[in-house]
C-alpha cells in the first residue's frame, strides 16, 4: 500500500484562530459533572484527508443543495411555511408536521461551517433565514408552523400540545440547538432571542404538566435542546424545565416502548421502542446528569447501554433493527405489549435485509455516546462515537452530496424477499425528511468530537488531518497539528506547534480493535505499551516542534456475531480498523450473485489504495468461493444439493460507499466455509 503521511500544512491555517472560543456543539465549559471539556467550534477544523473532504463536500454541495431544496416548494414547503405564518407569502401549510425542525436542523448544519469559513454572505443569508423565523414566531413564543397555519385556516383540531403527532416538542429542541450553534459561531443573538421567547413560552405552558400535556415528548430532541440553551445562558429556569420535562414522563399514561414511556427512565433497563426517539432521550438524560449528577439517570444510561452494545447493535453502529413490531415481544405479560416502528428489537434480533437503522437513529447514538463519553472520559463510548461516523451515519448520504438514505441495511438483494417502505437507493427527497439535514449537521459538526480537554490535558478523540488551538484551564495555551491518512492507515503524527511552559498531557485514544498500538515521542518509544480501548497519556513540558507518532495496526479483520444473532449465524463480515467492509455486485464477476459467495475461514486480504474508486477508498482484495447459481424461482425448501465451490476474486468496499454506483446488491455478512 503506497501512501504518503501528508506534509505538514498547518501553520498558515492556524494562523486564522483566534483564542477567544466559541464552546463546542455540545458545551460543557462550565458543567459541574463533565470529566471532558468539549473544544471551541472554531478552535478546531479538518485540514485535509478524509474528514477534510467529508467537510467540503457538506459545505460546498450538501449545504447549498439543501437549502435550495428547502426554500423551494418542489418536493414540500420547509422556508415557505415559516415565510407564510410570517404574512410575507400567500399560501397554505404543507409538508410534514417536523418540517420546521428538520429546517432547523439545517441551519444549524449550514451555521457551523461557518466556524471554519466565515462565509459572509452565507452568514448573511442564514441572518435573512432567521428574520423570518422571528416574524413568524407569536408574541407569546409559540412557534410551530404547521399548528399555527392549520389554525388559522380554521382546522378546529389544531391548537399548541393538543396531539403528539405535531412533534411540537421535536420542532421546539431542534430550534434551541441550532440557535445555540448559530450563536456559538457567529457571536449573534438573533437566533438565539427565538429560541429563548420559545424556552420561556414552554416555561409557562408547562407550569403545571398534566397527563395530557405530557403525551406531547415524543422524538424528544427538547431535553438536549433545552439544556444547551441552559448552557448558553445561564438561565437557571431552563435547567429545571429540562429536569420538569424528564420527571413529567412518568404521568403519561398508557405508554408504550414506542415513546419509551411503558416504565420511568430510572427503571429502564433495555433499550426499546423507537430508535431515534430512544436515542434521542438517552443524549438527552446524559445531557441533564452532565448538570445535575443525577445517578437515577445515569444508573438506566448505564445500564441502556450495555444492553445495546452487547445485544442490539449492529455491526455498522446502527441502531433500531425493525420496521415494526411489538414491544416487549414475547413478554410474558401480554397487556404491555403495544405496537412500535423504526424501533430497537428483542435482544440480538439483528436482521440484515430489513434492518431499519435510520440514519436519525445512528445519529442519536453519536449524540448519546458522545455526552457518555464527556461524562466519564472513557475510551469505549468514542469508540461507539467513531463506528457508527465511519460507518452507519456516513452511509446515509452518497458521494454526490444530493441523495440520501433513510434506512441503513447490511444486506440488499435482487430480487427483495420483500417490499419494503424505504428505498433501496439513495433519493433527494424523502416525505420524511429528517435525516438528510441530521446528517448535513453532523459532518458540518464533526471536528468538534475530534478533541476534547480537562485540566491539563488534550483529549484526541478521533483521527484525521486538523488542527486545534485551545486554552487549558491550568492557563496553557496549545496548537497542535494532526496528520494522518486515517482512516486508511493507522499511522497517526501529532506536532505540537505552540504551547506555554506548564505542561500538560496529550491523551491518545487508542481504539478497542487496536492490538499492538506503539507510541514514539520525538522519534523515542514511549516508555511502556498503549493498551486498547484506552487513553494513552503522554505527560510532560512540552517544546514547539515536538512530535508525537502513533502507529495503531489495522489488519483486515473477519469478524463474527454471537450465535445468538440467528441472522449472522454462520456468517463473517470484514472490519479494517474503524471501517466496515461490505460486497458489492459491481465489484463481482459476471454471473456471480452475493448469495453465491462464501468466504474461507483462511481469506487473506490485501489492502490497497484506489485513489479512482468512489472517490478514493482502501479496498481490500481477496479469493473467495462462490457456488453456481441456482433458479430458487417458486420453491421454499427444497433437498440440499452438494455444489461444487469454485474460486472467485472478490473486491470488498467500505459499508458506507455502496450504492454509489446504480442499484446493486450488497452484503456485509457472508456465509463462512470453516476448515479444520
Ligand atoms: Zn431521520
Amino acid at each position: 500500500m503506497k501512501m504518503k503521511l501528508h506534509a505538514f500544512i498547518f501553520a498558515a491555517a492556524l494562523t486564522q484562530f483566534s483564542l477567544a472560543a466559541a464552546p463546542g456543539v455540545v458545551d460543557t465549559a462550565s458543567s459541574p459533572f463533565a470529566q471532558i471539556r468539549s473544544v471551541g467550534l472554531d478552535e478546531v477544523r479538518w485540514t485535509d484527508g478524509f474528514w477534510a473532504d467529508r467537510f467540503e463536500l457538506c459545505r460546498t454541495q450538501m449545504v447549498p443543495k439543501m437549502e435550495s431544496l428547502m426554500e423551494g416548494t418542489n418536493y414540500s414547503q420547509f422556508f415557505r411555511n415559516f415565510e407564510i405564518a410570517a404574512g410575507r407569502a400567500g399560501g397554505k401549510s404543507r409538508g410534514s408536521t417536523f418540517n420546521d425542525g428538520d429546517f432547523y436542523k439545517f441551519l444549524e448544519g449550514a451555521s457551523a461551517t461557518l466556524a471554519a469559513t466565515n462565509d459572509v454572505a452565507l452568514r448573511k443569508k442564514l441572518d435573512e433565514l432567521i428574520a423570518v423565523i422571528a416574524q413568524a414566531q407569536e408574541t407569546n413564543g409559540y412557534l410551530d408552523t404547521w399548528v399555527q397555519l392549520h389554525q388559522r385556516s380554521g382546522d378546529t383540531n389544531a391548537a399548541p400540545f393538543q396531539n403528539p403527532e405535531n412533534f411540537e416538542m421535536y420542532n421546539f429542541g431542534q430550534l434551541m440547538t441550532a440557535a445555540g450553534v448559530h450563536h456559538r459561531v457567529t457571536g449573534e443573538t438573533n437566533f438565539l432571542a427565538v429560541a429563548r421567547k420559545a424556552a420561556d413560552y414552554l416555561c409557562e405552558t408547562f407550569r403545571n404538566p398534566t397527563p395530557a400535556l405530557a403525551n406531547n415528548l415524543i422524538c424528544p430532541s427538547h431535553y438536549m435542546g433545552i439544556v444547551e440553551l441552559y448552557r448558553a445562558t445561564g438561565e437557571p429556569r431552563y435547567l429545571e424545565l429540562a429536569k420538569k420535562f424528564l420527571a413529567m414522563r412518568d404521568l403519561v399514561k398508557e405508554g408504550g416502548d414506542d415513546n419509551q414511556d411503558r416504565l420511568p427512565l430510572d427503571q429502564q433497563t433495555e433499550a426499546e421502542g423507537h430508535a431515534v426517539r430512544a436515542n434521542y432521550l438517552f443524549a438527552g438524560a446524559a445531557d441533564l446528569f452532565l448538570e445535575t449528577g443525577d445517578t437515577n439517570l445515569w444508573k438506566p444510561l448505564a445500564e441502556i447501554w450495555t444492553n445495546v452494545v452487547t445485544k442490539k447493535m449492529y455491526l455498522t453502529g446502527g441502531c433500531g433493527a425493525l420496521y415494526d413490531g411489538a414491544s416487549p415481544d414475547g413478554a410474558k405479560d401480554q397487556k404491555h405489549i403495544t405496537r412500535v416502528h423504526q424501533a430497537y428489537g428483542r435482544n440480538f434480533q439483528l436482521p440484515n435485509t430489513t434492518a431499519y437503522n435510520e440514519t436519525c437513529a445512528n445519529i442519536g447514538n453519536v449524540l448519546w455516546n458522545w455526552r457518555m463519553f464527556l461524562a466519564t472520559g472513557n475510551a469505549k463510548f468514542m469508540d461507539v462515537v467513531e463506528l457508527a461516523l465511519y460507518n452507519s451515519v456516513l452511509s446515509g448520504g452518497a458521494l454526490d452530496g444530493t441523495n440520501y438514505f433513510y434506512t441503513n441495511p447490511l444486506r440488499v438483494t435482487d430480487p427483495m424477499p420483500l417490499a419494503l417502505r424505504w428505498s433501496r437507493t439513495r433519493v433527494p427527497f424523502v416525505s420524511s425528511f429528517c435525516c438528510p439535514p441530521n446528517l448535513v449537521r453532523t459532518i458540518a459538526e464533526s471536528a468538534d468530537y475530534a478533541y476534547g480537554k480537562s485540566a491539563d490535558a488534550v483529549w484526541v478523540n478521533l483521527y484525521g488531518g486538523s488542527s486545534l488551538a485551545t486554552k487549558l484551564s491550568n492557563g496553557e495555551t496549545v496548537k497542535l497539528a494532526q496528520a494522518t491518512d486515517y482512516p486508511w492507515n493507522g499511522r497517526v503524527r501529532i506536532k505540537i506547534l505552540e504551547c506555554g511552559g506548564t505542561g500538560f498531557a496529550l491523551k491518545l485514544r487508542i481504539p478497542g480493535w487496536a492490538n499492538g498500538a506503539s507510541v514514539r515521542v520525538n522519534d523515542a518509544p514511549a516508555d511502556f505499551s498503549p493498551g486498547a480501548q484506552s487513553y494513552f497519556e503522554i505527560r510532560r513540558v512540552w517544546q514547539p516542534g515536538d512530535f508525537v507518532d502513533l502507529d495503531l495496526p489495522m489488519p483486515a479483520r473477519l469478524m463474527e456475531a454471537n450465535p445468538l444473532v440467528e441472522e449472522d449465524l454462520n456468517q463473517v463480515a470484514v472490519q479494517r480498523g474503524p471501517v466496515v467492509y461490505c460486497l458489492e455486485s459491481p465489484d463481482l464477476p459476471p454471473g456471480v450473485k452475493i448469495s453465491d459467495v462464501m468466504i474461507p475461514a483462511d481469506l487473506k486480504l490485501v489492502a490497497r489504495f484506489d485513489r479512482r474508486l468512489l472517490d478514493g477508498i482502501v479496498i481490500l482484495e481477496g479469493k473467495a468461493l462462490a457456488q453456481p447459481e441456482v433458479s430458487w424461482t417458486g420453491k421454499l425448501y427444497r433437498d440440499f444439493q452438494p455444489a461444487e465451490l469454485k474460486p472467485v476474486n472478490v473486491k470488498f468496499i467500505p459499508y458506507s460507499v455502496w450504492q454509489n454506483r446504480g442499484p446493486s446488491e450488497m452484503s456485509v455478512w457472508l456465509p463462512v466455509r470453516r476448515t479444520n
